[in-house]
């Protein structure tokens, strides 16, 4: 059977680990081609060797998201090296956590410079590619504490909740060319970022989901594969919860 991507480009930013990771591989096993996008090259280099492995080409892009300059580049070498570009998953996230008063405004400018600012940045780089594809997507994975904000993470909530005005000011500007915007706003998943939590805040999280656990990777990865499907071509400028209940 042929997979729902089948013929696609991607581009996945923050595709080295986590969800970013499960994200690509999903793409692959539906049947797409993947450029990856991170800083370390290792990671990326066996996340690529894992797409090819399914038959599929894959692109390493080592780029910093807060370095504005080489994002253009690498987008057009995705576009030039994969043969254009249907997808694009603004993925790649990072937190400074820290409590109001004592949060510096360097870290509150690397949060918005590469969860906002790099999803801006790749998106904008990318919409001439998108508008050309029979069926352009955006997908920006937020978070649900864009939504409901959360003590000790006023930058990191600041940026997410900005991702979801960007996502629907833009999917309204691309509607006309058929291109999609959507955002995924996870809840608690395991991955890297998770991990750094202590054992009491992992309990204590764990307390506040209906369902009583965290999620993998590819549960939002199955999420991203149906935005990114034709399933989905009349869904635009959502936000989709994918939580376990807990900010419902
Ligand atoms: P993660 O395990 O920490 O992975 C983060 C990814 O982003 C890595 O691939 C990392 O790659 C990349 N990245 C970070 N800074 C970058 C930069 N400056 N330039 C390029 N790439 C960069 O995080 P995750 O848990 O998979 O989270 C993925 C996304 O989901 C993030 O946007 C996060 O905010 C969001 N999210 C996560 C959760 C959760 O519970 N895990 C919940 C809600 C939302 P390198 O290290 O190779 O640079």
């Amino acid at each position: 059977m042929a997979g729902r991507l089948e013929g696609r480009v991607a581009l996945v930013t923050g595709a080295s680990r986590g969800i970013g990771r499960a994200i690509a591989l999903a793409f692959a096993e539906e049947g797409a081609d993947v450029a990856l996008v991170a800083t370390n090259e290792a990671l990326l280099a066996s996340a690529a060797e894992e797409v090819q492995g399914m038959g599929r080409r894959a692109l390493a892009l080592r780029v910093d998201l807060a370095d504005a300059e080489s994002i253009k580049d690498a987008v057009e070498s995705a576009k030039k090296e994969l043969g254009g570009l249907d997808i694009v998953v603004n993925n790649a996230g990072i937190t400074a956590d820290q409590l109001l008063l004592r949060h510096k405004d360097e870290d509150w400018d690397r949060v918005m410079q590469v969860n906002l600012g790099g999803a801006f940045r790749v998106t904008k780089a990318a919409a001439r590619y998108l508008m050309k594809s029979k069926a352009g997507r955006v997908i920006n994975i937020s978070s649900v504490v864009g939504l409901t904000g959360n003590p000790g993470q006023s930058s990191y909530a600041a940026s997410k909740a900005g991702l979801i005005g960007f996502s629907k000011s833009v999917a309204k500007e691309l509607a006309s060319r058929g291109v999609t915007v959507n955002v995924i706003a996870p809840g608690f998943i395991e991955t890297d970022m998770t991990a750094a939590l202590t054992e009491e805040q992992q309990a204590k999280v764990l307390e506040g989901i209906p369902l009583g656990r965290m999620a993998s990777g590819r549960e939002i990865a199955h999420a991203a594969v149906f935005l990114a499907s034709d399933a989905a071509a009349y869904i635009t400028g959502e936000v989709l919860r994918i939580d376990g209940g807990l900010a419902m």
